[in-house]
């Protein structure tokens, strides 16, 4: 189910939601896989973008065409833990820069080549860049624009022609070029000129007739940026900081654009409140670079000091020399760095080290360097690194480090700045406060600010008496004997969300409980899985609900009293609590008739602030089985109803028709049939999968939410529908072959173990 960034980034916009995305344009290894672990850490997608000039069908400065890009990377996403699914790559002015001073036929079926290279190794975002002049073209006019726009179309033409070829989901297209050539410039322009609004209108006017000229109005609909100078550049020792009310004509202007957002290149070193100002104003991609493996190389020259405090004390070791390794190699090869810098011996050292234009990037993958780095962190792994050394030079690290009562492994040490340089990109792509939104879709952001919870549970929370070993089914007059008594945690959302714990997610429940002690123990409880039970609130005019589970040889009784089950009310649910979590989940619809009526508004607030959404039924003891529930599910992103439950909403007689039925209105249905595993729909496809085979089944309590939980799991992890689908019904199948009741979950150990290894059931 991977989605692209880019559509899923107007749609919210749409909305009205001023959400952003980032892109990361480095292809130095460290740098990614310090990214990549933030990412699988926030549960956040990552864009990473390949420029021409780096990567190319000759190779490019590093050496890797697209497909070997993409494999370069995804080697970092698995290495780092991060699922493929969260990955998105990006080419960046493709085009006939390497081959500009070609005649221009050449130059543009060279480039051609090259976008179609891009296509077929599945990048997602394509920048199409044709503004640069070619052999042949009048070295002393600008260049037409519609010249620009018609060997644009062309490029194009040949991406969509490669994905159609391929059977290639199509790419999104970026287009324009208001940036210096990739590289970077010699120096801070003074005066730096913003897009005037005029010429970003000839822009689209000129690339669209030109687009339609050549029979692409699809992937017109499919443009999704136009790169614009907004007045942000990055020099040597300087920035162009970004002027909101120097760009404002230029925003105003950005209705043209028909829903399109700007991109903006060179946003490097940028204050992270300029970089908010510019996402708000429309400039919704931030292209960052640079600034990355000048953190990287930051934080490595901070732990030089630190070697270098800590040798006296350690004679043993071989210092690394990392600085010094680094310059050594810029000095052996200058033309990375030469015409970037100016003035005296000491002036050109210390931009070679210190330089914002950052050209000490082209030399950290040299192998004396990548050696000297590697020592640096060896030695310092030996000696650990003194709290004292991480306050000292690397402060921002301090705090946390301080807290946990250690500084973290050398690696991490390393990174400390640029992860700081990622927050703050983070910080500024994710919307602050987002007004009450309309529909649709909710994973853009990128890298976004960590969020409290994985999984935010609303709803109910009792606990289960459960008796067991009676003599016989309750009888009016007697009293009757139980073998055995527990206490143990109830109701669906409760289940659920403690299965998500058990799995390893970040959970938080919001319900309400009694003044009472059976309140005081289900919050306990929940402490025990790991939920955070502060978020609970007490309502000191109802009990706590219970549910008496009386069985008797294979039969039931349960007897509940509601209390403070069915309590909770939207509002009970504000949007501060919502930002801190990426999903939601309601596990008893019909239970909750006081939750019910808002519930509708409350996803949609949720959605709005960038969480997704789940939804399980649970029984209507009243029959009725509506209660605006569709409505709700336009709101969904996976409802996860039993077969019964399924059947009776819809009337229908079969699942898999029911689970077709319900996906019309939610992003996925999923319907669980027990023994016969489940079947999920999600835009026209229809799913089925096996319940796991030799489950010998003791107790079948909670393996509805059982399954919620596994399912979800996987949704979260990016996973695909049918890989979902086994984590749920491992988690369901787990769950019924114990007897410890609902709460005896599978740990995400014992999950993968029977998804990897586990036969199905054959299903008919
Ligand atoms: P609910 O508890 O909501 O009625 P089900 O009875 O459909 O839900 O069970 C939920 C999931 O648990 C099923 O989809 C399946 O994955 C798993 N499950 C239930 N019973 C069995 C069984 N006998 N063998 C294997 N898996 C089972």
């Amino acid at each position: 189910m991977k989605r692209n960034l880019c559509l899923d980034l107007l749609a919210q916009r749409r909305r009205g939601i001023p959400a952003g995305v980032v892109s990361l344009c480095t292809a130095n290894r460290r740098v990614l896989s310090a990214a990549f672990e933030a990412a699988r850490e926030d549960g956040t997608d990552v864009l990473v973008e390949a420029t021409a000039n780096q990567v190319n069908q000759d190779g490019g400065y590093t050496g890797m065409d697209a497909a070997a890009f993409r494999a370069f990377a995804e080697d970092a996403a698995r290495e780092a833990g991060l699922p493929l699914e969260r990955l998105h790559l990006g080419g960046d002015h493709l085009g006939p820069l390497v081959w500009r001073d070609r005649p221009a036929g050449e130059a543009l079926a060279r480039a051609e080549t090259l976008v179609r290279s891009f296509v077929a190794a599945g990048f997602e975002k394509i920048h199409l860049d044709t503004s640069m002049r070619l052999g042949g073209d009048d070295p002393d006019a600008p260049l037409p624009v519609a010249l620009v726009a018609a060997r644009g179309a062309r490029l194009c033409a040949a991406a969509e022609h490669e994905a159609a070829s391929r059977g290639l989901e199509r790419p999104v297209y970026v287009i324009g070029s208001e940036v210096p050539v990739p590289g970077g410039t010699t120096e801070t322009e003074e005066g730096l000129r913003v897009t005037p609004p005029e010429e970003f209108r000839a822009t689209v006017a000129a690339f669209r007739a030109a687009f339609l000229a050549e029979g692409l109005a699809e992937a017109w609909d499919r443009v999704v940026a136009f790169v614009v100078q907004p007045g942000v550049e990055f020099g040597d020792d300087g920035i162009h900081a970004y002027d909101r009310a120097a760009a404002a004509a230029l925003s105003a202007s950005l209705g043209a654009a028909e829903g399109r957002v700007f991109e903006g290149h060179s946003t490097d070193y940028q204050p992270e409140p300029r970089l908010r100002e510019m996402v708000e104003d429309g400039v919704a991609i931030l292209k960052v670079g640079p600034a990355l493996t000048f953190a990287l190389r930051e934080g490595l020259l901070a732990l030089s000091h630190v070697e270098e405090a800590l040798l006296p004390r350690h004679p043993e070791l071989v210092p690394a020399r990392f600085p010094e390794a680094l310059d050594a190699a810029m000095r052996a090869n200058d033309v990375h760095w030469r015409r970037y810098a100016h003035g005296s011996e000491a002036d050109l050292a210390f931009s070679r080290r210190f330089g914002r234009s950052d050209r000490s990037r082209y030399y950290l993958p040299v192998p004396s360097v990548q050696e000297a780095a590697d020592r640096l962190l060896r030695n310092l792994e030996a000696t650990g690194v003194p709290l004292t050394l991480v306050s000292q030079y690397l402060p921002t690290a301090y705090d946390a480090a301080n807290e946990a009562g250690r500084a973290p492994d050398p690696r991490t040490l390393a990174t400390a700045r640029l992860r700081d340089c990622l927050r703050a990109y983070a910080a500024a792509v994710l919307p602050a406060e987002a007004p009450a939104a309309r529909t649709g879709t909710s994973r853009t952001r990128i890298l976004a600010r960590p969020r409290r919870y994985d999984v935010l549970g609303v709803g109910e929370l009792n606990l289960d008496l459960v008796l067991t070993g009676l003599r016989t089914l309750p009888v009016p007059g007697r009293e009757v004997l139980a073998d055995g008594f527990r206490v143990a945690l109830g109701s669906s959302t409760a289940i659920c969300v403690a299965g998500l714990s058990r799995l390893g997610l970040r959970t938080g429940l919001r319900a309400r409980v009694g003044k009472d002690r059976f309140g005081e123990q289900a919050a306990e409880f929940l402490a025990q899985y790991g939920i955070d039970a502060s978020l609970l609130l007490v309502d000191p005019s109802r009990p706590t609900g219970v549910t008496a589970a009386l069985s008797h040889g294979g039969d039931r009784a349960l007897v509940t009293c509601l209390g403070t089950i069915d309590a909770l009310e939207a509002d009970d649910v504000p949007d501060a609590l919502l930002a801190e979590a990426r999903h939601v989940h309601v596990g008893s619809f019909f239970l909750q008739s006081r939750l019910r009526p808002g519930l509708a508004a409350l996803f949609q607030r949720a959605r709005a602030l960038g969480c997704t959404t789940s939804l399980d039924a649970g029984w209507d003891d009243t029959g009725v089985w509506d209660y605006g529930i569709l409505d709700v599910l336009a709101e969904t992103d996976a409802f996860l109803p039993n077969e019964g439950e399924a059947k009776a909403i819809t009337g229908l007689d079969d699942a898999a028709a029911a689970a077709d039925a319900l996906a019309r209105h939610c992003r996925v249905a999923v319907v669980k049939c027990g023994a016969d595993g489940a079947v999920a729909s999600a835009g026209g496809r229809t799913v089925r999968r096996g319940a796991f085979a030799g489950v010998v089944p003791v107790d079948t309590t909670g393996a509805g939410d059982s399954f919620d939980a596994g399912f979800l799991y996987g949704l979260l992890e990016g996973r695909d529908l049918d890989s979902c689908l086994a984590f749920g019904n491992a988690c369901g199948a787990i769950r019924v072959a114990r007897r410890g009741g609902a709460a005896d979950f599978a740990s995400r150990e014992e999950a993968l173990a029977l998804v990897r290894t586990g036969e199905v059931r054959k299903v008919g």
